[in-house]
């Protein structure tokens, strides 16, 4: 028996046509980005490194973003490696996935703690990888962009999001709406090297506009992103933080999107950057070698529809490993 039908199962019988329950269709022309998602063996990180961390109960709100890295990574199976706009084909590509980071079952300072200590341990012996970590709510980025500074150094943030997400850590300890201000307050970045980029109207409140920008952040408003093409955003941001920083670390709210493509944000709301904007910018994003980092946070699989949030954040991953992959072919 030939089995070229069964390419990708694991043969349990001689017969041709019989394949395991469950397993999707295969088409022998077709390689779909999780036949290229690798689970790590333990060896040395090259190229990519997924990595899960599932906390949400930092939430202001109701959340079940925990819920997110399995789902991201299902939706990994909805998408081919082939781009068709570059004619690029990402089936060679070294992607491994490292897991999920335990959580601490009721506790989010320690949550936050084995995120740091993880991505701190993980970056310390693997060097030369680039992080895609999957959220959780935002309250990941503080743990997550703090390992990702002990380990290259200066580094510059670019945020996108609707929110600015620098609240006071008085009214509700280190949430999903702190995330920043803990960062500039333990001087893990410099306000000059942050970067805030689809923030939205009606979403935030002036005192947190004003901290912001008393610290030298940059904010690009919605009004800014629907104004400008997003490629004079994306290289206004990188020209601002070149030769400042080592390193720029990619933070995606995916509340950043408008409510329309994104259902799945606790925060939804209309008036957001569209999917097709935000594709564009990953890729060019992808592209730049100081972009050695992304994290995609707030995505709650049980309020979304039909995954389109975790299928648009897959689809995000792709395009920035392809901008990685275009940039070495360049
Ligand atoms: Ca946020």
């Amino acid at each position: 028996m030939e089995g070229l039908l069964l390419k990708g199962w694991k043969s349990v019988s001689n017969y041709q046509y019989l394949k395991p329950a469950g397993s999707p269709f295969v088409d022998r022309n077709v390689t779909r980005f999780s036949d290229i998602v690798k689970a790590w063996d333990g060896s040395d990180i090259r190229g990519f490194g997924i990595i899960g961390a599932p906390l949400s109960k930092s939430s202001i709100s109701h959340s079940g973003a925990h819920l997110a890295p399995g789902t991201i990574r299902k939706s990994f199976s909805a998408f081919t490696t082939y781009s068709i706009e570059d004619d690029l084909d990402l089936h060679d590509c070294d992607i491994q996935d490292l897991g999920d980071i335990v959580m601490h079952v009721t506790d989010v300072v320690q949550c936050q703690d084995r995120i740091l200590k993880t991505l701190s341990e993980v970056y310390a012996i693997n060097r030369n990888f680039i992080p895609i970590i999957l959220g959780g709510d935002n309250s990941i980025t503080y743990p997550s962009v703090k390992a990702f500074a002990r380990a290259k150094g200066k580094i510059g943030v670019i945020q996108f999001d609707a929110h600015h997400d620098v609240r006071n850590l008085e009214d509700g300890g280190p949430t999903n709406g702190t995330p920043f201000r803990s960062l500039l307050e333990t001087k893990t970045i410099d306000g000059k090297n942050l970067v805030q980029i689809g923030i939205r109207d009606f979403s935030n409140s002036k005192v947190y506009r004003t901290y912001a920008e008393n610290n030298d952040v940059t904010i690009y408003t919605m009004k800014a992103v629907r104004e400008q093409p997003i490629e004079s955003i994306i290289n206004g941001a990188i020209e601002l933080l070149k030769g400042k920083v080592d390193a720029i670390y990619v933070s995606l709210d995916m509340d950043v999107i408008d409510q329309a493509e994104a259902p799945g944000c606790p925060a939804i709301g209309p008036g957001g950057m569209s999917a097709a904007t935000l594709i564009e910018a990953m890729k060019l994003l992808g592209e730049h070698p100081m972009v050695k980092g992304l994290e995609i946070v707030e995505i709650d699989p049980t309020v979304d529809f039909r995954d389109m949030t975790s299928r648009l954040a897959a689809h995000v991953i792709l395009h920035f490993v392809k901008g990685k992959q275009k940039a070495t072919q360049l």
